[in-house]
């Protein structure tokens, strides 16, 4: 992805991005522009423990060194990306759910020893938002990527390069506060009134109960009456020209709108991208593009003059596959320093 700097890349040069989530390994082996050569993927949960799974993840890089007819000695680095906050001076999870036994292990160490290679380490947010910042060849400019789902994540890229901050929890965004009257909605964290809780998955499901609860009940569509009622349900809906369901959604831009206005004064970042599960269809539906123009609209209204103005905000491209490129690429790096 560097074609800039890198007059001359060693031609076979190959890096192992390992992506781990509490039900998958992500696994990949990256070039040195930055192109996925071979992926895979394997349930976490029978590995369980970091020395396990860097174990697994050698075995499958040297399975596809010989796929690929390249030699064991092309594989240059390992990059790790891991949830949770990471110490990223010791790295080591100072707090992490659903990966037991990976807390207070010196994870660095462990992929070293277990690899032999150059290695590295890094939140899967920061990987993620490094490898959209490579895809786009912003060289030393910022870049913030927000990913929406269940939770809301936000991986940053400064001056190039990853940045953890200085206790792991560099842009968690997800606990901003976005609302500041007293009965705000509590957050999973303890806090009240967090963007997770208004923009998170169960935050926009809840605010869509409320609002039909006020609706008469012959006019709420059959698609919105699931107990099981999924933001992808309220997309539709939206579309379908259900006015509450539309609502929600320009709300909940809103409030993502207010959030990345913050994060924009504070960074002045050159782009801001939006990705996850839930985009309400992204660049693919009329919903999901004008999600992304409230957005935009909200920045504005919000920022000085100079950062909502100049700020690009898009949908994310990578999807799936940008932890493990972005792990690749860190890995590169360690390998260059
Ligand atoms: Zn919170």
């Amino acid at each position: 992805m560097e074609r800039i700097d890198d007059p001359s890349p060693p031609p076979n040069k190959l890096f192992l991005g390992i992506d781990v989530g509490g039900t998958n390994v992500k696994l990949g082996l990256v070039d040195w522009q930055g192109v996925m050569q071979c992926k895979g993927s394997t349930a976490t949960p029978p590995l369980k423990t970091p020395g396990n799974i860097f174990r697994f993840a050698m075995e499958f890089a040297s399975l596809q060194l010989e796929g690929l007819g390249c030699a064991h000695g092309d594989l240059a680095g390992v990059g790790l990306a891991v949830p949770g906050v990471l110490d990223t001076r010791d790295f080591i999870l100072r707090e992490v759910v659903n990966l037991p036994g990976w807390y207070g292990e010196p994870l660095l160490q462990i992929l070293s020893e277990t690899s032999k290679l150059p290695s590295a380490v890094v939140n899967d947010a920061n990987s993620a938002a490094y490898a959209e910042h490579g895809l786009r060849e912003l060289g030393d400019k910022s870049l913030a990527l927000v990913t929406l789902g269940t939770g809301i994540g936000c991986g940053v890229v400064i001056g190039g390069d990853p940045h953890g901050g200085d206790h792991g929890c560099a842009g968690e965004l997800g606990h901003i506060a976005v609302r500041f009257d007293r009965d705000a909605i509590e957050c999973t964290c303890g806090s009240r009134g967090h963007l997770e809780s208004y923009a998170g998955s169960a935050g926009v499901i809840a605010r869509m109960r409320d609002a039909l609860a006020a609706c008469p009940n012959d006019s709420v569509p059959a698609g919105l009456r699931d107990p099981e009622l999924t933001p992808r349900d309220i997309a539709k809906e939206a579309a379908g020209g259900f006015e509450p369901a539309q609502r929600i959604i320009d709300e909940t831009a809103q409030y993502v709108g207010q959030a990345v206005g913050m994060l924009g004064q504070v960074i002045d970042p050159a782009v801001v991208l939006l990705g996850g599960a839930m985009t309400f269809g992204g660049a693919r539906s009329v919903t999901g593009q004008r999600f992304l123009e409230v957005v935009r609209e909200t920045v504005k209204r919000t920022t000085l003059v100079q950062v909502g103005g100049n700020i690009v905000i898009e949908f994310a491209s990578l999807g799936n596959d940008a932890g493990v490129l972005g792990a690749a690429m860190v890995a590169k790096q360690a390998y260059r320093s």
